[in-house]
């Protein structure tokens, strides 16, 4: 099932409220606490990268990956985060940056 906007905004929402004192914002934003966050909202765990993006977006369709413009894996900035295939994703792997 895809997340919606409404779901990821109140997933974010809820993280902040427990977590924005422990947030890391110099460029890339990161959470110490876990190397790569995921947040359990309404039954649903998701890396929290995915959350941030489904809030950015519309919400995010099955299948739809998240990218990182800055290849940082543990990055969850919005301005950081771009929709993308699985096709992109895999070229992403193969070592060629995000342009
Ligand atoms: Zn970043």
């Amino acid at each position: 099932m895809a997340i919606s906007r409404k779901q990821s905004l109140a997933a974010v929402d809820d993280f902040l409220e427990h977590h924005e004192d422990e947030l890391d914002n110099s460029y890339c934003l990161t959470w110490n606490q876990q190397e790569r966050p995921k947040w359990r909202f309404e039954g649903r765990t998701e890396p929290l990268y995915r959350w941030v993006a489904g809030a950015k977006y519309i919400g995010l369709d099955d299948g739809i990956v998240v990218r990182h413009t800055c290849d940082n894996p543990y990055c969850f900035n919005p301005d950081h985060l771009v929709k993308g295939t699985t096709a992109d994703n895999n070229h992403d792997r193969k070592g060629c940056t995000y342009k």
